[in-house]
């Protein structure tokens, strides 16, 4: 079974010394949540996820779910499981406690969100979804619905869905045809079918609350003319106790390359009630409502998955005796040197190591600024967390599920054909990861809505919500000696990336190809630079512990940053290359070619 030990002492460097957590105390709401308070529920996160939720991985992707005449029966242990989880309190963490739920700071459940992915990805999708549908929810459903639903949902005995694509209606919804008529007593009745429901029907909770986008009989064609609406799995008594079926059935599952223990359902829709959420045809503004707060909570399964494949790399590496180091034996005691004296061996897991730090370290600023957007008293600090989060949100969604796969990639080579094989898990990380590059919009769409919807908004300045605090950060080191080998080079990959934005808004302006072309290289290159902002402030505030009592870990990030910033981010120059290129060679290649 693979070793997980919950990365706490990182976060808390990540929260309180690079990102200056404390401040979140001071947000309404938030008063008593000190670091203590969230060290120890993070001790108490990282316990159950370890003792609870790993146990069971391997056997669930081992079992699977099975379909048996409608229903869905999720993998041996499961069931126990998710009544400890909802029972410990772990479903609740963010939701609103008006409704039952505990109200904590969204970084706090990132953090723990990290935990549950490193040690069980597929069990986390159930309380993952609930937690999606809440969202949309709080923000566009009635309070008749938000008082019926929530008190359930918040308990976890009720789970959420999101039902969005159909067999014909992937990427591009416009086409879906899913339809939505409206009755006498206010509520519709929702016919058609959904595919890749993921838990769609299963047996973690005694009624299941679908959220569908539907189109009503007189809705304008295309986007526009999309609703959504609340159906639940079975109708219930007036005191919340769930009666009688509502035509919706679970026609098949899925089987897949990973993610094996979470259901993804083929959802039947027939004449099921259903009651509308926010505006009729207003139906994709709830949903990217909650697609906004789902593609952050996917980049969460890049790094937790990164972090376990790393965590694990490590500790083999450690053991595993092969071959002498390029210098001469350094245990000539022993048969052989284990793998950690290799240079091969170390590039590949400083690689990972600094891919699943960097992102922790990101995920946490964006987690961060969505607590502010939340809750800061000042509009303006608001609207400019907004603003950050709007520009972060496709980046954390599609670099942090490229960099989770890579991660677990290069987790089954140190491990050579022992990763290859199943006895060690290796080999799960990577099937597992492989999905996040995928659903929520495909890593292709984020880079799309980065790079064409994105940077135009705000008069195309809304890459200074990045921007502007790297330039303050570089001008402010200019002369910091320590400092230059981490500030040179994050000055030019600052302006590799000023200008490959400047190349996109001017260039798109009049061939929308260039915008599809160069937007995957410029996803990745704006996310490296964060990271390697984020890299260069990290060997800051390690320089200045790596005297005291634990030394070895500031050093470690020292050395960490220093790799990433020789070794990995140089791949900017690249990037910026491919995003200059243009169109052309792409367009120009014949269709018939193909
Ligand atoms: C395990 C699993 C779980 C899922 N869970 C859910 C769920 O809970 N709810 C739900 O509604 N859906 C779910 N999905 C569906 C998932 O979100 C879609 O598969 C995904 O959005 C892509 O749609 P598609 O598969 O139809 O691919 P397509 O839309 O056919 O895309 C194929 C390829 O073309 C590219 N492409 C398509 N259009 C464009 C464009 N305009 N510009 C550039 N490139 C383009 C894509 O990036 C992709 O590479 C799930 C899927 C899986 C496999």
């Amino acid at each position: 079974m693979p070793v997980y030990n919950a990365p706490i002492r990182d976060m808390r460097f990540v929260f309180y010394e690079l990102l200056d957590g404390a401040e979140l105390q001071q947000l309404p709401g938030f008063d008593e949540v000190d670091e203590e308070t969230l060290v120890a529920i993070l001790e108490e996160a990282g316990r159950f996820c370890a003792e609870q939720l790993l146990p069971i991985n391997r056997s669930g992707d081992e079992e699977a779910c099975c379909y048996e005449d409608g229903s869905v029966r999720t993998p041996q242990g499961f069931k126990t499981t998710y009544t400890a989880f909802i029972k410990a309190g772990w479903n609740s963490i963010a939701f609103d406690p008006e409704y039952g739920g505990q109200g904590l700071p969204k970084s706090l459940h990132v953090m723990v969100d990290e935990m549950i992915n490193a040690t069980n990805m597929s069990f986390g999708l159930y309380p993952g979804l609930t937690h999606g549908a809440w969202t949309a929810l709080s923000s566009y459903a009635s309070d008749r619905l938000k008082d019926h639903y929530f008190p359930k949902m918040a308990e976890g005995i009720w789970s959420g869905t999101m039902c969005l694509t159909e067999p014909h209606s992937g990427t591009d919804l416009a086409l879906l045809r899913t339809k939505a008529v409206p009755q006498d007593d206010g509520s519709y009745l929702i016919s058609g079918s959904k595919i890749f429901i993921t838990a769609g029907e299963h047996d973690l909770t005694e009624n299941i609350v679908h959220l569908v986008l539907a189109r009503t009989p007189d809705a304008p064609p295309g986007i526009k003319g999309i609703s959504l609406f609340l159906v639940p799995k079975l109708l219930d008594d007036n005191q919340g106790k769930p009666k009688t079926p509502n035509g919706v059935s679970c026609g098949s599952i899925e089987h897949k390359m990973g993610i094996k223990a979470s259901a993804t359902c083929t959802m039947n829709f027939d004449s099921a009630q259903g009651w509308l959420v926010g505006e009729v045809n207003q139906g994709m503004r709830a949903m990217f409502k909650m697609m906004n707060t789902e593609r952050l909570a996917v980049g969460i399964q890049g790094i937790g998955i990164a972090e376990a494949a790393y965590q694990n790399a490590a500790h083999y590496a450690r053991e595993r005796l092969q071959g002498r180091a390029p210098g001469g034996a350094t245990h000539p005691d022993l048969p052989a040197d284990p793998l950690t004296v290799h240079p091969d061996v170390r590039r590949m897991l400083l690689t990972m190591r600094s891919y699943a730090q960097g992102m922790r370290a990101l995920g946490l600023w964006i987690a961060r600024e969505l607590d502010i957007a939340g809750k800061h008293p000042d509009a303006d600090r608001r609207r400019q967390a907004d603003g950050f989060i709007a520009l972060m949100t496709p980046v954390a969604k599609a670099l942090f599920t490229d960099l989770g796969t890579e991660v677990a990639n290069l987790g089954v080579q140190v491990f050579g054909g022992h990763g290859y094989i199943r006895e060690h898990g290796m080999e799960q990380f990577v099937r597992d990861a492989r999905i996040a590059q995928l659903y929520e919009g495909t890593n292709g769409i984020q880079a799309m809505d980065l790079a064409g919807r994105k940077l135009p908004m705000e008069d195309g300045r809304l890459i200074r919500h990045l921007l502007d605090p790297i330039n303050a950060y570089l001008d402010s080191r200019a002369h910091d000696e320590r400092l230059t080998k981490f500030v040179e080079p994050l000055k030019t990959a600052t302006i590799q990336l000023d200008r490959a934005t400047t190349h996109i808004l001017q260039a798109g302006r009049n061939a929308p190809a260039e915008i599809g072309s160069a937007a995957t290289p410029y996803l990745r290159l704006l996310g490296i630079t964060a990271l390697a902002y984020l890299w260069a402030r990290m060997a800051e505030t390690g320089l200045a512990g790596s005297h005291g009592t634990e030394a070895e870990f500031y050093r470690a990030k020292v050395k960490t940053a220093r790799f990433f910033i020789e070794h990995l981010l140089p791949q900017t120059h690249g990037l910026t290359a491919s995003v200059l290129a243009g169109a052309s060679s792409l367009m120009d290649f014949d269709d018939e070619a193909w």
